[in-house]
């Protein structure tokens, strides 16, 4: 599962979402933007969106719809340049429920092995408020601490948390969660050198179709909109904006090496 390793002299950002399409939709292009900086960008995807809307595959069986999702995440990637994607081989909607231990578990190695100096996933409120989507952020968030927070036993790491935020390139058919509200925006990435490549991201995904971008108003919003992120640690001063992620100080000097 977990073909990649830590050892690179590159600042490691690693994103960690439920479903194909997720990580394009809210962060494919703070991705490709790192990722065309030098920075080993991973990416793991908790399932393989088996139980989303069929598209043009409705004949096909649950497991031959879950290899096209597979596929088309990894098409994804490829246009984000990123290294290609992990999966949790969670069922669909099943990250909180039967599959928690053995997400919480991998979450965890993951964490250890990549040792990412960044960490990107969705926060409390999940942005719709999906199952697999609060999960997620519970896992990672409690996986965070446990993998980068060692200070009894004198190894401690820091890394920079974030929640990703919706955004105007968000689709609108994507409803919000009115329970938890979203996480306050500390973070907005300029993506506009990168639009391209998460345009073609989110094309990859031609199975939503319901999600693709139907209009010139919807492609522009995608292809110029900034990211928005909370971010969760280290803490930010309660009205400061960031435009730049946060790579943790001890890693400052690895920022040029591409
Ligand atoms: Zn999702």
């Amino acid at each position: 599962m977990l073909a990649h390793t830590k050892h690179s002299a590159r600042p490691r950002l690693l994103a960690l979402f439920s479903h194909p399409d997720d990580e394009s939709f809210l962060a494919g292009g703070t991705l490709a933007k790192y990722a065309n900086m030098g920075w080993a960008v991973y990416l793991v995807c908790a399932t393989y969106g088996e139980s989303g809307q069929r598209g043009e595959y409705e004949d096909l069986s649950v497991n031959e719809f879950a290899n096209i999702r597979r596929a088309e995440l990894e098409t994804a990637c490829k246009h984000l340049r990123i290294h290609s994607p992990m999966f949790l081989d969670c069922a669909d909607r099943a990250v909180g429920g039967i599959c928690l231990n053995s997400a919480t578990k991998q979450v965890l190695h993951i964490m250890r092995r990549l040792e990412p100096d960044v960490v990107i996933t969705f926060g409390p409120d999940g942005i719709s408020g999906h199952p697999d989507h609060t999960a997620l952020s519970r896992i990672v968030s409690g996986a965070f601490w446990a993998a980068t927070v060692h200070a009894f036993r004198g190894h401690r790491r820091r890394a920079s948390l974030y929640y990703a935020l919706r955004s105007s390139s968000v689709p609108e058919g994507c409803r919000q969660n009115e329970r938890i509200e979203p996480p306050r925006l500390t973070t907005t990435i300029d993506i506009a050198e990168v639009g391209e490549q998460k345009l073609a991201a989110i094309r990859s995904h031609r199975g939503q179709r319901h999600l693709q971008p139907s209009s010139e108003t919807a492609v522009q919003a995608i292809l110029s909109t900034p990211e928005h992120f909370h971010r969760a640690y280290p803490p930010i001063g309660e009205t400061a904006l960031e435009t730049e992620l946060l790579l943790p100080r001890s890693r400052l000097g690895a920022q040029q090496v591409a």
